[in-house]
């Protein structure tokens, strides 16, 4: 297809001002080709029909022809009718000229193989892919279009892509490794796919793509829609496919140059379809991580430079181009030889094995593990020692050494002077621990932990261990139903999704601890949900026991909107968010806005009802700079928060005091939530809920490597402007 700049050029498309005298002369040339065609009809049936298979490129291309070679200037309606006929009376004749017309065309105006009559791959043509494949391709095609790559992303910018293993493709190595953006100056708005970064280089011209001979290139371009085959747009009306922007499609083929430097154009495969498929969705979801890198660009280029960057993303293949596994692993590079350094293990395990499955325990999981036990980190020099062979203050017991050496220096600069405070957190141990539970509390090695529940790599829990970091917050497939997100409990074991039981009265449900919760929900006390629920319930506590104001909203049958912010792993536990639905009890509704860089780019902007009462949008960036767009809460809370670990809350600091909400926040640890108390004292922002025991903290403790306070999800909650 001609790319749009061609087009304006020859006159055909008219949105350019000094092409006026062209376009006069396309209109007359189109109503000239129209009688013309008439007259024709009767002279010739061969030319009939030629002229009827020809659509409406053969039209282009002849009315470009009149435009080109200047025709219109010598004649009139006559001149231009001997023309055609002249053109159209032999096959052979009418063959040379149109090549020879097209190949003028391209040196005139061509922006190399990315411009010419590549008919597109007629989907319907290739073997295996049937309606909900070329359906399931469209949707990929716009999503990643919705995301603008080219808004940063120009010819220059080059990836390196890997889908799967190699093995998983014939040939035993992957179609095409990387991958160009077109069109973000102008032209056609695309991507091309090279079989590897060298032919990639080959092919970059000053401002073109050159031809070089026998390498294949596979094309996506978005076209728009009126300047389709007919068969094209057919195919787009009766399979109802979805566009991409407001009115283009992508158009898909594998063009090469031969060695006389003509052009041949095929159809992919269905192995090269999946290929593309899988590389538009994950390049939609890491595209927008790549940051400017500001200091290696030339102060003079206009070019954005990035800092080299990889990152593997799961996707999940449509139930029509899955064979057998439902997820495959696409690492995207930029640029495209760059490789996993800190992150090897990840790759390791993502993306060159079985892509579904978790990474392998001993080189990802617990990483403080290895196979003689627990590694300790020692809190002065960061060293790891095995747990034996790590020593501890004998006094406090609260940190610990890799050796005696550490140990008095750090006596000598701090922990003298903190050691009496230490001993006071560390005797709160017995008082945190909830002793109701029947099962292990303990998960110092959280996949043993979850193996000896049988809940390992399973539903929700898959995120209480690092089995599953490869694939992103918010992404973990969902198979099956509430029973399976609850990793096969017993149906007694986990909250149904049902009302509760409660005598007519329709108010919000006030609850003071986990032992109510579970006798309302009539959950057995070996039931380790209470793991997974602590951050609904959490989020349910401060709305209705801690924030007066919130909880006499919802006391009214009215709605609270909460901003949720740095949400992570919770992303994964939506059917956890919906028990606050039944607690609301027939009264009250709440909205959560879930706000921060965990959340995964194609979630971001989508709202969802999780339940009748419960309404969650998710909104992927930076608080402080999404505030702006969002429906302004009634209280702020932010779980687990982190505070002094993460300095891009400062900007969120400053809004929650020029709002002057209530804000909560949660803690692992009360070492943490001192650090905490800092940092907001430091934000200008005064306590008014001083840190306390969170009766909604998760009963599981959790082992940190350097030091052994006792810690457990959400244990402790402290509020400001409260
Ligand atoms: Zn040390
Ligand atoms: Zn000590
Ligand atoms: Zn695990």
């Amino acid at each position: 297809m001609f790319s749009r700049s061609s087009l304006v050029k020859t006159g055909l498309l008219s949105d350019i001002g000094p092409s006026v005298r062209l376009q006069k002369h396309s209109a007359l040339i189109a109503r000239n080709l129209t009688i013309g065609l008439g007259l024709l009809k009767k002279v010739n049936k061969f030319v009939v029909q030629t002229v009827l298979n020809c659509t409406a490129l053969v039209k282009r291309i002849v009315a470009f022809t009149i435009t080109s070679l200047g025709v219109w200037k010598l004649s009139g309606l006559k001149g231009f009718t001997k023309t055609l006929l002249d053109l159209t009376l032999n096959k052979d004749i009418m063959d040379a000229h149109l090549k020879n017309v097209y190949a003028r065309f391209q040196e005139q105006y061509g922006s190399g193989p990315g411009l010419g009559p590549g008919s597109a791959t007629c989907l319907k043509k290739v073997e295996g892919a049937n309606d909900s494949v070329i359906r399931s391709l469209y949707r990929g095609a716009a999503a990643l279009y919705r995301t603008g790559p080219w808004k940063r992303l120009r010819p220059g910018h080059l990836f390196g892509v890997r889908v799967g293993k190699d093995t998983d493709w014939s040939g035993k190595k992957q179609p095409f490794s990387c991958v160009q953006f077109i069109g973000g100056d102008g032209g056609d708005l695309g991507f091309y796919m090279f079989r590897s970064e060298n032919d990639a280089k080959k092919m970059m011209g000053a401002r073109e793509t050159i031809r070089v001979p026998n390498v294949e290139l596979l094309r996506v371009t978005y076209e728009v829609e009126s300047l389709m085959f007919p068969s094209h747009r057919k195919l787009i009306k009766t399979l109802a496919l979805e566009a991409s922007g407001n009115d283009r499609f992508p158009v898909i083929d594998i063009a090469r140059c031969t060695s006389s430097y003509e052009l041949k154009f095929r159809n992919l495969s269905f192995e090269e379809l999946r290929f593309v498929y899988a590389i538009m969705r994950a390049i939609s979801l890491v595209h927008p991580l790549l940051q400017q890198d500001h200091n290696s660009a030339p102060k003079w280029s206009r070019v954005v430079c990035f800092e080299p960057f990889i990152e593997t993303v799961d996707v999940q293949w449509p139930s029509e181009m899955a064979k057998g596994n439902e997820l495959v692993a696409v690492t995207v590079s930029h640029p495209p030889g760059q490789g996993y350094e800190e992150k090897a293990i990840a790759v390791a395990n993502s993306t060159f094995t079985n892509n579904i499955e978790p990474l392998k325990e001993e080189t990802s999981a617990d990483l403080n593990v290895n196979l003689n036990g627990i590694l300790r980190q020692c809190s002065v020099c960061d060293k790891q020692v095995h747990g034996e062979q790590s020593i501890c203050c004998n006094h406090c017991r609260a940190v610990n050494y890799c050796s005696p050496i550490c140990q008095k220096q750090d006596w000598k600069e701090t922990h003298k002077s903190t050691c009496g405070l230490y001993k006071v957190m560390m005797e709160r141990e017995e008082e945190l621990a909830m002793k109701i539970f029947m099962f292990s509390c303990s998960a110092e090695q959280p996949c043993k932990w979850l193996e000896s529940l049988n809940l390992h790599q399973k539903g929700m829990w898959r995120r209480k261990c690092s089995c599953y970091s490869h694939c992103p917050y918010g992404l973990l497939p969902i198979k099956g139903d509430l029973w399976d997100s609850w990793g096969g409990l017993n149906y007694n074991e986990y909250p149904q999704d049902t009302p509760f039981p409660r005598d007519g009265m329709s108010s919000p449900i006030l609850l003071s601890g986990w032992s109510e919760y579970y006798h309302l929900r009539s959950l057995p006390f070996s039931s380790p949900v209470a793991d997974i629920l602590s951050h609904a319930l959490t989020v349910y506590y401060i709305l209705t026991a801690l924030s007066i104001s919130s909880k006499n909203l919802l006391l009214k049958g009215k709605e609270v909107i909460v901003h949720y912010l740095g949400p992570e792993g919770e992303l994964d536990w939506m059917p956890a968010f919906a028990e606050i639905s039944h607690l609301l009890n027939g009264m009250g509704n709440i909205q959560i806005v879930m706000v921060g860089p965990g959340v995964p780019t194609n979630l971001s902007g989508t709202t969802s009802g999780i339940s009748s009462r419960v309404r969650m949008n998710l909104v992927r960036g930076v608080y402080q700079e999404e505030s702006t767009y969002l429906p302004s809460p009634h209280v702020i809370v932010a779980l687990n928060c982190g505070l002094e670990c993460y300095p891009i809350w400062g900007g969120a600091l400053d809004l929650v005091k020029s709002m002057g909400l209530p804000a909560f926040f949660t803690d692992q640890s009360e070492i943490s939530c001192a650090n905490v108390k800092q940092v907001l004292r430091s934000a200008g922002l005064h306590i008014t809920h001083p840190v306390t025991p969170n009766p909604f903290r998760s009963p599981v403790r959790s082992h940190g490597s350097s030091t052994n306070f006792p810690s457990y999800s959400n244990c402790f909650v402290l509020g400001v402007n409260t």
